[in-house]
C-alpha cells in the first residue's frame, strides 16, 4: 500500500476488476483501486496487498486524486446502466486528456455513444474488449481497445504489459480502431466462440451416438486432436470435461449436466447485428439458436415422440469415422471464422474503423477463449493478402477445405440419416456450397418477388432494371 501517485486506477473490484488490478500491480504499476462498496477494496488490499503497490481509495474523488496525469482509469463494473453511472461520476471529476477505459462487456453502440459524449468534453473514452475470464484477467487476457489513437499512446504500453503473450512473444493487444471498434470485435469474438463450442458439441454428439464411443473414449479423441491442427483451449477443456466423472454418482460428468445451455447475450448481439449489416453468419446464428432450442424444455417434451430415426448403438465405423469428424469439424471451423471475419470487415467498412483483420487474429492467439494455433494461420492469411475477399479462398484454407470435402459431406449425411442434429456442421456446409454455386435459386426468388410485388429484376444478358407484366398474356 502506498500513497504515491498511481499510474492506473481500477474501479469495480468484482472478479474481473480485482484480477486486472492485481495483474497491473504484479507488473510493477502502482494501482489506485476503488469500488462502490468499499469493503471489497479493503478485502483486495488485505488479501493481495503484498503482490505490488495498491492505493486503496474510498470515493471516486479520492481515486481521481490518487492518479498521476494524464489519468487512466479502468472501469470494470456491470455492463449497462451501472457503466453509465460510474462513467458519469468519474468523468465529472476528470480533466481534458484523461482516459476512461471501459473493460466491461458493453454493446459497441453504447460505447460509441459514450465515446462521443466524452470526446466533446476532451476525455478519451476507450471501450475495450477483454477476453479470458477471471484467470485471463489475472495472468494475461486478450485485450481489444477501441477509442482514439492518441489514448493508445498513454494506455498501450500498460495494456501490452498485462496482456497475454502470443507464442511468438508479442502481446495480445492492439489498437483495434476508433470509438466502438474494440467492443465490436470482442462481440464477434464471442459469436465465433459460440460457433466453435457448438461445433465441438456436435462432434462429441456424433462420436457418441453414431460412433458408439463413451465420454472417456471421446476425451481421448479430443486429447489426440489437441495435439494436431485443432489444438486450442476449447478442444483442451473439452477433453478434460469429457474425462471427468461426477463425484456423487460416478457417472460421466457430461451425463449429469442438464442439457440446456445458457447465454448472456454477446452471441445474440453478433447475430442481430449481422442481420442489420446483411452479413451471412449462419454458422454463428445456428450456434445461438441451438442454445435457444436446448432451453425450450416444453417444446422439446412435446416433440419427443415425433417420428424419425433414433440414435442406436450400431457404430458407423471406428477410426475412419473419427477421422471424418475431425475433417468436418476443421472445415466447419474455418467457415465459422470466415463468417466472423466477414462481419468484422463489414462493420469496419460501415463505421470507417479500418480494422486490420490480421492484427485481430494475432491478438486472439493467446489469452482469450478461442485461443488456438489456428489463429496464427488466419493471421498469416491476412498478412499475406490484407484484402483477402474471403478467408476461405486463402491457399492454406482452400486446400484444407478441399481435403475435407468427402468426409465433411459423409458426416453431415450420417447426421441426417441417423436423426442426430448437427446444425452447425450442416449450416457451414450449406454456406460453403452456396458460395461455390454457379447459379443460386435466388434467380427464382427474385422472379417471385417481381411476380407478386413488381419488385423488378436484373438480367444476366443485359444491363438495366426489368419488370414482367405477369397478369397480361405472355
Ligand atoms: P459484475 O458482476 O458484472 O459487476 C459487479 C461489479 O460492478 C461490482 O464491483 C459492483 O460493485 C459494480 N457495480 C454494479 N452496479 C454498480 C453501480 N450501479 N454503481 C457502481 N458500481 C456498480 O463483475 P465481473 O464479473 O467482474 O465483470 C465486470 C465486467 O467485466 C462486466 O461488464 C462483465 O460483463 C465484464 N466481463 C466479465 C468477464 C467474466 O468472465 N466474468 C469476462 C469479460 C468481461 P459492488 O461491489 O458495490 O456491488
Amino acid at each position: 500500500v502506498s500513497t504515491a501517485a498511481a499510474q492506473i486506477g481500477v474501479t469495480g473490484l468484482a472478479v474481473m476488476g480485482r484480477n486486472l488490478a492485481r495483474n497491473f500491480a504484479r507488473r510493477g504499476y502502482a494501482v489506485a483501486v476503488h469500488n462502490r462498496t468499499p469493503a471489497r477494496t479493503r478485502e483486495l488490499v488485505d488479501e493481495f496487498g503484498g503482490e505490488g503497490t495498491f492505493v486503496p481509495t474510498e470515493t471516486a474523488a479520492d481515486c481521481v486524486r490518487a492518479l498521476a496525469r494524464p489519468r487512466c482509469l479502468v472501469v470494470m463494473v456491470k455492463a449497462g446502466e451501472a457503466t453509465d453511472r460510474v462513467v458519469e461520476e468519474f468523468a465529472a471529476l476528470l480533466d481534458e486528456g484523461d482516459v476512461i477505459v471501459d473493460g466491461g462487456n458493453a454493446h459497441f453502440e453504447d460505447t460509441r455513444r459514450r465515446e462521443q459524449q466524452l470526446r466533446e468534453r476532451g476525455i478519451h473514452f476507450v471501450g475495450t474488449g477483454i477476453s479470458g475470464g477471471e484467470e485471463g484477467a489475472l495472468h494475461g487476457p486478450s485485450i481489444m481497445p477501441g477509442g482514439s489513437a492518441e489514448s493508445y499512446r498513454a494506455l498501450g504500453p500498460m495494456l501490452e504489459s498485462i496482456a497475454a503473450a502470443a507464442p511468438d512473444g508479442s502481446p495480445c493487444v492492439t489498437h483495434v480502431g476508433p470509438d466502438g471498434a474494440g467492443h465490436f470485435v470482442k462481440m464477434v469474438h464471442n459469436g465465433i466462440e459460440y460457433a466453435d463450442m457448438q461445433l465441438i458439441g456436435e462432434a462429441y454428439d456424433l462420436l457418441r451416438h453414431a460412433g458408439g464411443l463413451e465420454p472417456a473414449q471421446i476425451a481421448e479423441v479430443f486429447a489426440d486432436w489437441n495435439r494436431g491442427r485443432l489444438n486450442s483451449y476449447l478442444i483442451g477443456i473439452t477433453a478434460e470435461v469429457l474425462a471427468h466423472r461426477d463425484a456423487d454418482t460416478g457417472l460421466p460428468f457430461v451425463d449429469v449436466v442438464l442439457d440446456q445451455a445458457e447465454q448472456k447475450g454477446t452471441g445474440r448481439w453478433t447475430v442481430k447485428l449481422a442481420l442489420d449489416l446483411g452479413v451471412p453468419v449462419n454458422g454463428i446464428a445456428e450456434a445461438v439458436f441451438a442454445r435457444a432450442t436446448s432451453g425450450h424444455a416444453d417444446l422439446r417434451r412435446a416433440a419427443r415422440d415425433l417420428p424419425g430415426p433414433r440414435p442406436d448403438a450400431t457404430a458407423v465405423g471406428g477410426a475412419e469415422f473419427t477421422r471424418d469428424i475431425e475433417q468436418a469439424l476443421y472445415a466447419a471451423k474455418i467457415v465459422a471464422y470466415a463468417q466472423g471475419f466477414h462481419q468484422i470487415a463489414t462493420g469496419s467498412a460501415d463505421y470507417r474503423w479500418h480494422v486490420d483483420q490480421g492484427r485481430v487474429a494475432a491478438i486472439w492467439r493467446a489469452g482469450c477463449i478461442i485461443r488456438a494455433d489456428f489463429l496464427d494461420r488466419i493471421r498469416a492469411a491476412f498478412d499475406a493478402h490484407p484484402d483477402l475477399p474471403a478467408l476461405l479462398v486463402d491457399d492454406t484454407f482452400a486446400k484444407a477445405l478441399g481435403q475435407a470435402q468427402q468426409p465433411w459431406r459423409r458426416v453431415v449425411a450420417t447426421a441426417a440419416q441417423r436423426g442426430i442434429p448437427a446444425p452447425g456442421l450442416s449450416a457451414a456446409l450449406a454456406y460453403y456450397d452456396s458460395l461455390r454455386a454457379d447459379r443460386l435459386p435466388a434467380a427464382l426468388v427474385q422472379s417471385q418477388r417481381d411476380y407478386f410485388g413488381a419488385h423488378t429484376y436484373h438480367r444476366t444478358d443485359r444491363d438495366g432494371v426489368f419488370h414482367t407484366r405477369w397478369a397480361e398474356p405472355q
